[in-house]
């Protein structure tokens, strides 16, 4: 494999390394602390990172932004998870949806929402698709239940239509400006034949946000669920075509998702690591730093070798362009998700080992650790989902 770093890319991951390590790090752990989730997430951190272009980083020249390749984000957003992978996330959503807005929009849907999305510092995205009794079911609709997946309806009144229904676990929800909502037009056939995404902002009467979910990690990151109360959107906000907002015309925009997703668990991974590093050379016990034991030493070549396994396997991925494939069918870049989050998972939990019984106090820093990586099973195409996909299984 041939990874060549341009000098665009190192000055790209110096800045996020500069941001993460000022502005990120200090304040992670307090946060993380807060017992309302919603006082997890700090305004400040998002316009300081979004004075240095960070929400904006996937924009295209062309629409006005930097256009940073899929290798610049992935550097940024292993530095910046390293600090905080919520604090990561909360960005990158926004980079995940940005081609919604400059590819597929129209003209005057880019006037609406793409000019305020580069203009104020704390113009946040989401998605919604979720719902309390449609998850996996939207990613992968069984076959002889074609129904199934979300009922949010929205129905045609003159030039509106009317949205009701209920998104739960919706990322950004109570923080973002603008929500591209997935909802049944035709609720007779299968989702992926009778959805329609619509934009809707955040103040449109009949919309309103619910609970704000409270995780057991990366919890700077906020999940809410998003109320349809006769919420009435004009025609002209629905985005893409009519009942094709589920399948391969919408999904080819959102590629981005697996290798988004295993840079930010690896950049949580590998704090986790230094920390317990650093931790294994400093404790003396038995006589000696506990590094010089050889279950220690161990432990820690065990923690390295999986890093560099699955931070190979990420790179692989965007040097063969498989990220650019998005059909949910065919693409190996699942596994690599999937594999980067179980490398994840044992090397946080190997840290808290190292770190003895401060390992599970809360004021050891690898405590957070395991509980931010433990969230990436459970997203979007969860693991399971995303071994079904790849092995080809209905
Ligand atoms: C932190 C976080 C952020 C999220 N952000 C968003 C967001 O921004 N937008 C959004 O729309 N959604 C979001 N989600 C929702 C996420 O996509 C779903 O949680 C996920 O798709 C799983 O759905 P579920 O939770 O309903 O689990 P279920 O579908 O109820 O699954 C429960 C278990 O059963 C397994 N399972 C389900 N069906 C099958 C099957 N057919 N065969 C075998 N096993 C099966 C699953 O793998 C899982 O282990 C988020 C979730 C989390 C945790």
């Amino acid at each position: 494999m041939h990874m060549e770093l341009t000098d665009e890319h190192r000055a790209l991951q110096q800045m996020a390394k500069d941001f993460a390590d000022k502005e990120v790090r200090p304040f992670a752990a307090e946060l993380d602390k807060k017992s309302d989730p919603r006082e997890c997430f700090s305004w400040d951190i998002v316009k300081k990172g979004s004075a240095l272009g960070l929400r904006t980083l996937a924009v295209p020249e062309e629409y006005g932004g930097p256009g940073v390749d899929l290798m610049g984000q992935v550097l940024v957003m292993l530095e910046i998870a390293r600090a905080d992978g919520g604090v990561a996330k909360t960005f990158s959503q926004c980079w995940k949806w940005t081609p919604m807005i400059t590819k597929l929009a129209t003209e005057d849907q880019r006037e609406r929402f793409l000019k305020p999305f580069m203009e104020d510092d704390t113009y946040l995205l989401s998605m919604g698709g979720t719902e309390p009794d449609a998850g996996s079911d939207n990613r992968m609709p069984p076959p002889d239940y074609p129904k199934a997946g979300w009922k949010t309806a929205a129905v045609k009144d003159g030039s509106d239509y009317v949205l009701n229904g209920l998104k739960h676990f919706i990322a950004n929800g109570g923080v973002s400006s603008l929500y591209i909502v997935r909802t049944r037009t035709n609720p007779d056939v299968p989702i992926t034949e009778g959805t329609t995404m619509f934009f809707v902002p955040k103040d449109t009467p009949g919309f309103s946000i619910g609970r704000t979910h409270d995780k057991i990690g990366w919890r700077f990151y906020q999940n809410a669920e998003l109320i349809f109360n006769d919420c009435r959107v004009p025609e002209t906000n629905i985005l893409g075509e009519l009942n094709k907002g589920k399948g391969a015309s919408s999904e080819r925009y959102v590629s981005f998702n697996d290798v988004e997703l295993a840079s930010n668990v690896l950049g949580i991974a590998q704090s986790a690591f230094e920390h317990a590093l650093d931790h294994a050379r400093n404790r003396i016990q038995g006589g000696r730093p506990i590094i010089e034991h050889q279950a220690i030493a161990i432990k820690l070549a065990d923690m390295h070798m999986r890093l560099e396994a699955a931070r190979s396997y990420l790179f692989k991925t965007i040097e063969s362009g498989e990220h650019e494939s998005a059909e949910f069918e065919s693409s190996s870049k699942q596994l690599m998700k999937v594999f980067a989050t179980e490398a994840a998972l044992k090397v946080t939990r190997l840290a808290v080992e190292i770190f003895g019984g401060s390992g599970v106090m809360r004021d050891a820093p690898v405590e957070k650790l395991l509980r931010d990586a433990s969230i990436f099973p459970h997203l979007a195409a969860d693991s399971i989902m995303s071994l079904r996909a790849a092995a080809k299984l209905r």
